[in-house]
């Protein structure tokens, strides 16, 4: 039996991607829209379903994407980023906030998934207005967010 390829069936795929592309619509007018990184479809409209930054992430994705995405953005460009998120995930998702508790205590406090962040009083940068210690971080700068609610499995 001779190895001629099976000609393509053009007309085959084309239908497939024309069907998805509907369904996505579909999706789309129902109010759904698609996360970034796990391609879930969550309700838009609900509150905190979605992280909007230009691309759209889910809860269950977002330490894991803000990993993935922090080494490919600007300085100031994370840092707004990054301030945007850890609103969200405290008000909309009940995240955690851990304050250095004192000298020395710059590593993270828990072994559980967090995000390490500007002190969201000083905006990193340890001061206050009156350019004393900022009494939020104690000067350090940073502050550990962590999220209480249950997150997917990290990549490996
Ligand atoms: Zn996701
Ligand atoms: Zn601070």
């Amino acid at each position: 039996m001779s190895e001629s390829s099976k000609p393509n069936l053009p007309g085959e795929s084309a239908s497939v991607e024309v069907e998805l592309a509907a369904l996505r619509n579909a999706l789309v007018l129902l109010g759904l829209k698609q996360c970034v990184w796990c391609r879930k479809y969550l309700r838009f409209a609900e509150p905190g379903a979605l992280f909007d930054v230009g691309e759209l992430v889910c809860y269950s994705c977002s330490l894991d994407w803000w990993k993935n995405k922090c080494p490919q953005l600007a300085e100031n460009e994370r840092a707004a980023m990054e301030h945007k998120l850890v609103h969200w995930l405290i008000y909309q998702h009940h995240a955690k906030v851990i304050r250095p508790a004192g000298k020395g205590a710059e590593t993270a406090p828990t072994d559980a998934p967090h995000l390490v962040a500007s002190c969201i009083e000083c905006l990193g940068k340890g001061k206050d207005t009156g350019g004393g210690h900022c009494s939020h971080c104690i000067g350090l700068g940073i502050i550990w967010v962590i999220p209480t609610e249950k997150l997917r499995p990290a990549h490996t």
